[in-house]
């Protein structure tokens, strides 16, 4: 906060110039790249679905569109909005994207005709997880030579993705999940066999269009005016997540989402996502019990504690609720938010043994504290 706080500097300036050739730079680790290039427009997560879309792509083609949960479903949207034909691999919400139905799908398309696949890393609407490097083996596998489009809006930075070593052509995110920074940017890593892409694709673009955008950044500016504020902001947090290490960040994610869905168990109710190996490290997606409206009770739990839980979207609309684990939390932050989730339920008229999930959340971060267990003595 204190980083964007500052006075603005002229964004066609030397200084800005330098800032700008810091943070490319602190992306590039941050998505694991080296060969990747970073493209970074005011906007978000949607507007980076946009980008990706029109600089990539060309009305009639056809994409296969991987869709397990809300989001997923709206990346597709954007692609049928610039009258891109796309193919729907419907996957139930819950489930990753089975890298085997992918395979499949691709094999058939014996002409060619597929452009790109669209996925997304982690659904945030259900707390579910893809297999982003065997989605990349299956296209292998089935010698395709479509686009890899990952959307890692809310994995990226709390969550391991490899750009390069998973072959990604086009990742995409926006700066408010594991950047920790407010909404306002839409950032895209974007490889050269997406560049090549870019030269032939024929969607109408110009705020979104990529190489006016290469071609001032090169100058150390942009073609428009820049979020120099929020830019401003993703040089500390760069230098945050550099200070505590990629490493260091992810299994802190890791080992909160555990303690919170020990706790969602705990308390007898279920997460969302059906395999463990695909569980979301960043949110948790807890389905309502039987007769409860999950709506009703996030109005009860903002009304009463001020407690901001997300909603069920999409198919799970009224259905589940989700609790957000990323970015900038610790220990403390995540035992206040389960408390007030089992205060709330209670409140609500939810019949939960009261106390139980924090009790396993606070043994399995114990067991796991980094040091060990009494090492402070
Ligand atoms: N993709 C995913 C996975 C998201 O979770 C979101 C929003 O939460 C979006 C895209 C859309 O991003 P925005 O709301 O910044 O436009």
């Amino acid at each position: 906060m204190r980083a964007m706080s500052q006075s603005l500097i002229d964004h066609r300036g030397p200084q800005f110039a330098q800032l700008l050739g810091e943070v490319l730079a602190g992306l590039k680790r941050v998505f694991q790249t080296s060969t990747g290039e970073i493209i970074l427009h005011p906007g978000s997560g949607t507007g980076a679905w946009e980008s990706c879309v029109v600089n990539t792509l060309s009305p009639g083609d056809r994409v296969l569109g991987c869709v397990n949960g809300h989001f997923s479903a709206r990346f597709c949207d954007t692609a049928s909005a610039h009258g891109i034909e796309v193919q729907r691999l419907e996957v139930p919400y819950g489930s990753g994207v089975s890298a085997d139905l992918v395979e499949t799908q691709l094999r058939a398309d014996t002409q060619r005709q597929i452009k790109a696949v669209l996925v997304l890393h982690n659904e945030t609407s259900t707390g579910v997880v893809t297999d982003i490097a065997a989605i990349r083996r299956a296209l292998d596998r089935a010698d395709h030579p479509a686009l890899l489009l990952v959307d890692v809006v809310s994995s990226l930075a709390s969550m391991d993705f490899r750009f390069d070593e998973w072959d990604v052509d086009v990742a995409l995110t926006g700066p408010q999940k594991g950047l920790m920074l407010p909404p306002g940017m839409a950032i895209l890593a974007v490889n050269p066999k997406a560049l090549k892409a870019n030269q032939s694709a024929r969607c109408a673009r110009y705020f979104w269009d990529w190489a006016p955008v290469f071609e001032r950044n090169a100058r150390g500016e942009f073609p428009y005016t820049p979020a120099t504020a929020l830019i401003f902001g993703l040089k500390e947090s760069l230098a945050m997540l550099a200070e505590e290490g990629l490493e260091n960040v992810f299994s802190r994610h890791a080992r909160l989402a555990e303690a919170c869905r020990r706790a969602v168990k705990a308390i007898g109710l279920n997460v969302l996502a059906r395999k463990s190996a695909e569980y979301s490290n960043t949110l948790t997606a807890v389905c309502m019990p039987e007769g409860f409206d999950s709506d009703a009770y996030l109005a009860h739990a903002q009304r009463t504690l001020g407690l901001p839980l997300g909603p069920g979207l999409g198919d799970v609309k009224g259905k589940i609720f989700r609790i957000g684990h990323l970015g900038s939390l610790n220990e403390m932050e995540l035992l206040g938010a389960l408390a007030g989730v089992e205060m709330t339920l209670t409140s609500f008229g939810v019949s939960i043994p009261l106390g139980a999930g924090l009790a396993a959340a606070e043994t399995y971060l114990l067991q796991t504290a980094p040091g060990g267990l009494g090492q402070g003595r």
